[in-house]
Formats: C-alpha cells, sequence, structure tokens
C-alpha cells in the first residue's frame, strides 16, 4: 500500500515528474491552492468558553447554533504532511532521523494523482480549510507547515511541533498512493512503544479515541468507505514504524484521506466541495474528542 520509496531510489529510474512522489508513510507537504473557507457563522456575541458545553458537535456543526465557541482554551496541531518542493531537495529530505525505534528519512515527497496533483498540494490545502474550521470554534491552531518552508520539516520536527505546543490533540493529513483499485480513508494511530526517544505509551489510548472520532466523524461527512486494503478494516491501523507518531507526547493520529492513484479517489481528492467536506469531518471528529476530553 504505502510505497516506501526514497528518493534516492526512486530519482535514477523515474520519467516522469510525478512518478518521483510515489512515496508516502511519511509526513510532509505544502503550497496549496486558496482555501475556502468553511460558511460557518461568525457570531459576534459569541462568548468564550461557555458554549456547546455538554459538548460534542456531532452532526452538522449544531454546536454553533450555540453561538459560543466550544473549543476555546484547545490547542491543535495540524500537520500537513510532505512538501511540494521536497522533490526539489532530496538531500535535505533523505537524510536519516532518529524515531526511537530506529531511523527514518527525514521526510518523504508523498504521492500524487495521475494527473499531476501532488499529495503535499492536497494536505496543505485541506490543513487550511480544517485550520478555518477549528478557529471559528475557539481553538488555537497551528500547522506544522504552511508553505512557506524550502522542504519538510523532517518528521522528528513534525512530532517535536505538537510536543512544543503541548497539544490537546494533532492530526497529520495524508493521502496514500496505493495501487488504483484499492479505495477509502484509514486513520493510523501509534502503537503503544518504548524505545530509545519514542515513548507512546501515555498517548496510545487517547490517540486511539482520537483515531476513532475523525474515522467516523470522516466517513460521515465524506461518504467515503473506510480502506479495505489497510488496517483492521473499520477505518483504522495501529502502528509503530512511523516517526511522526512514535515521537509525540501528544494524542496524534495520521489520517490518509484516500488512495491518490485511485481515479475514483482522485476524483473526491481533487475536488474542492469533497475537500470541504472532508475538513468539516477532520473539524468535527477533533471537535468530538476534545469536547469529550474536558
Ligand atoms: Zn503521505
Amino acid at each position: 500500500m504505502r510505497l516506501l520509496i526514497t528518493l534516492g531510489v526512486l530519482v535514477p529510474t523515474c520519467f516522469a515528474g510525478w512518478l518521483i512522489w510515489q512515496s508516502a508513510g511519511g509526513a510532509a507537504e505544502a503550497g496549496g491552492s486558496t482555501p475556502t473557507l468553511m460558511p460557518l457563522p461568525q457570531d459576534p456575541e459569541s462568548r468564550e468558553g461557555s458554549a456547546g458545553s455538554g459538548g460534542e458537535p456531532g452532526g452538522g456543526g449544531g454546536s454553533d447554533a450555540a453561538g459560543g465557541k466550544p473549543l476555546k482554551g484547545m490547542t491543535v496541531v495540524i500537520d500537513p504532511g510532505h512538501n511540494p518542493n521536497n522533490r526539489y531537495h532530496a538531500a535535505e529530505i533523505n537524510r536519516s532521523v532518529s524515531i526511537g525505534t530506529g531511523r527514518k528519512e527525514c521526510d518523504t515527497t508523498g504521492t500524487a494523482t495521475a494527473s499531476g496533483y501532488s499529495e503535499a498540494k492536497f494536505t496543505l490545502d485541506l490543513a487550511r480549510r480544517v485550520r478555518a474550521g477549528l478557529r471559528e470554534r475557539g481553538a488555537t491552531v497551528k500547522l506544522t507547515q504552511d508553505g512557506r518552508r524550502p522542504w519538510g520539516p523532517c518528521v522528528d520536527d513534525r512530532a517535536e511541533a505538537g510536543n512544543r505546543a503541548d497539544a490537546d490533540a494533532v492530526v497529520s493529513l495524508h493521502a496514500d498512493g496505493a495501487p488504483a483499485g484499492r479505495r477509502g480513508f484509514h486513520v493510523i494511530i501509534p502503537e503503544s512503544v518504548k524505545e530509545g526517544r519514542a515513548d507512546t505509551r501515555a498517548v496510545a489510548g487517547p490517540s486511539r479515541r482520537l483515531g476513532r472520532e475523525l474515522a467516523d466523524s470522516f466517513r460521515e461527512f465524506t461518504g467515503s468507505k473506510p480502506a479495505s486494503y489497510a488496517g483492521d478494516g473499520n477505518g483504522t491501523d495501529t502502528r509503530g514504524d512511523l516517526g511522526g507518531l512514535n515521537l509525540t507526547r501528544v494524542p496524534k493520529v495520521f489520517l490518509e484521506c484516500g488512495n491518490m492513484r485511485d481515479p475514483r479517489d482522485a476524483a473526491d481528492l481533487t475536488d474542492r466541495s469533497w475537500r470541504d467536506r472532508a475538513a468539516r469531518g477532520v473539524v468535527e471528529g477533533l471537535a468530538g474528542f476534545l469536547t469529550e476530553k474536558r
């Protein structure tokens, strides 16, 4: 499913530009199109704090109707996987970094659709939409990169960004590069590991709850099905080989939104209105997790 191909291997044999992008699993990305702000009402009299008390924005943005900022005081870090310019920085992104259980490339190029829409552009676009939705709910939102870096950051720095922010939740956004015909989304949850710099024992449980909320909400808002080719068939997978997860000290998951190499999934991923719904699904999933946490 995820072709973990390093540039070092691919570059020499690569012919079409975007074939280089056939990798994944890792993390980075950037540089997208102009995000459309989600049409949530801006309530001028929203009082901080109070708002949707009992918590949980489940359905269609219902908590907004309460006129509050239900996520006030919460910090969320969104990690747009890969960086569109990684392909120009092979030396930088191929250097290895410690992920506790071993070493991994600093970052990877990510995948792309057959028409050349890169995973990195997708993740940055989606991250900005998610940021807009979370901010409207009062959350403090940070992106690990916002399209202004020449490459990366490295996966260990991406994890560190969540730790430094003492984030209440972190979501790393990706899309898969599996063979055409394999469809659907899945959420990757950190395995409980303790090795070297990696210690996810305290956050594996909360991350699993976050992952479940996200999977359910993403499915509801996009209509996408859980990937049948990865994980447990219910939209979640648990892994101990990703630096971005191994090094987290706060609840964190990866969301693989679909398979860029499948034409039907690609049609969704390249559609702005689908990305709006996807963003809403991510926002609602996060909101469900965060309000539960209060
Ligand atoms: Zn990726």
